[in-house]
């Protein structure tokens, strides 16, 4: 769909993207499934381009684009159809490095912002623990003082490129759990070479994602330079609450452009495949539920668009990326649904892209914030905005 926010500079992109993507990367990524990692010389090629520095300042090496390149190169990466190639390429170049490019001062940049921008070093961003989640302020993996040492114990889990990770943006508390003006009090986020001794990975298994590597890490009295903090001790909270609106706008792209893929896939085989003499796609039973999803994306996107347009234009729009957030992923699902459903048994095999759609786009109902979560605020920022005057009688 065309839209007033996309250059011809931009499409250009897209078209270089998808073509490197549909030779070098979509065919091989069912076997990166498999084997629960996206290869090295995967992330290094997309370094040689730039696209995991699209959104990073020249400094550390990247581009310094607009919102709206990256906007390009994650519909293109959600179109692949691999949600756990997805979430590896986004959590490195949008949510763990974003940290290093925002709050970080030089010296992360150059040890740890540049390498990763050129693909040489891999990120994740470890926030959920075994007892917490969605609530920060029960995060309990501390970071002790101990000279110019942060000594770091506890256990992180469900971190995403956990496995393969060369370092970590980690949540630490570094003060006691409290509220003050600017949220949760205590939080730090502190970059954690993963050679480190005391770290140790377990891979998780899950239901989708699976190229994404997901870890449980452990950390024993690992030591690390209390230079490794990333902006001001005690900040985390207030940094993780900017992120995560970027999180949850990458996340929404990420889906409608996975959604986008399984409709178009939906759409070749209801084409080829025919029942009782007719082509599915003549079934009109079928062909209203492809227009309700086809509606629903394009209306997904504008909203997206629009998230993206009031992001790029300074604002931190937290009720509009949790709204996007919220209607891509669900969206997706019921893509991922119907797309599973109408293809019958062919959709039900484990191998099908239809089966993996499914397992995949569970996933982004609950990573970067479940839905619930979403609906409480923006229901709640929806009942504390104030009225509305109503004009008075009379007046037009
Ligand atoms: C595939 C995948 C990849 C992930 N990758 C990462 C990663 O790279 N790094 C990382 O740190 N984390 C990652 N996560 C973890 C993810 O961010 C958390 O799962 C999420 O924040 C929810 O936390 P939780 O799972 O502990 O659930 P909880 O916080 O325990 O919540 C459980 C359920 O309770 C409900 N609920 C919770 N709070 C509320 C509320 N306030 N209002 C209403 N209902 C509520 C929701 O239904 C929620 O799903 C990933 C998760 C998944 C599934």
């Amino acid at each position: 769909m065309r839209s007033p926010h996309f250059t011809l500079e931009h499409e250009t992109f897209r078209a270089e993207v998808r073509a490197f993507l549909a030779a070098e990367v979509t065919p091989h990524a069912a076997r990166w499934d498999e084997e629960g990692s996206v290869p090295t010389r995967v992330w290094k090629s997309l370094g040689q381009r730039g696209w995991l520095g699209l959104a990073h300042p020249e400094e550390a090496g990247g581009g310094a684009r607009d919102l709206f390149t990256s906007v390009v190169f994650l519909e293109e990466l959600g179109r692949t159809g691999f949600g756990g190639l997805r979430a590896a390429v986004s959590v490195h170049a949008y949510m763990a490095t974003h940290y290093l490019a925002r709050f970080g001062g030089p010296e992360l940049m150059r040890t740890h912002l540049a390498p990763a921008v050129r693909g040489d070093r891999i990120s994740a961003l470890a926030i959920t623990e075994p007892g917490a989640g969605s609530d920060l302020s029960g995060l309990s993996v501390t970071a002790e003082r101990v000279g110019d040492l942060l000594v770091v114990d506890g256990v992180k889990s469900m971190v995403s490129n956990g496995m393969t990770a060369d370092f970590l943006v980690v949540a630490v508390r570094t003060g006691p759990a409290g509220r003050g003006p600017r949220g949760a009090t205590g939080l730090s986020l502190l970059v954690v070479d993963t050679d480190l001794p005391g770290v140790t990975r377990v891979q998780q298994r899950t239901l989708g994602w699976r190229s994404a590597g997901t870890a449980a890490i452990t950390f024993r009295a690992v030591r690390v330079p209390a230079d490794r903090v990333v902006g001001r001790l005690d900040h985390g909270f207030y940094y993780l609450m900017r992120g995560l609106q970027l999180e949850r706008l990458v996340a929404a792209v990420l889906a409608v452009g996975g959604a986008e893929r399984a409709l178009d896939d939906l759409c070749a085989f209801l084409r080829k495949r025919s029942a009782a003499g007719t082509a599915l796609a003549e079934r009109q039973a079928l062909v209203h539920q492809i227009a309700d999803l086809s509606t629903d994306l394009a209306a997904t996107r504008q909203l997206i668009y629009h998230t993206a347009w009031l992001y790029e234009n300074g604002e931190l729009p937290a009720v509009e990326c949790s709204m996007a957030k919220l209607r891509a992923t669900e969206l997706a699902c019921r893509v991922a649904d119907t797309s599973l459903q109408f293809q019958g048994s062919h959709g039900y095999l484990e191998e099908s892209s239809a089966a993996r759609g499914h397992r995949d786009a569970r996933a982004a109902t609950i990573a970067a914030g479940p839905s619930e979560v979403l609906r409480d605020l923006i229901g709640r920022a929806r009942l504390n905005r104030p009225d509305t005057p109503a004009s008075p009688a009379g007046e037009a």
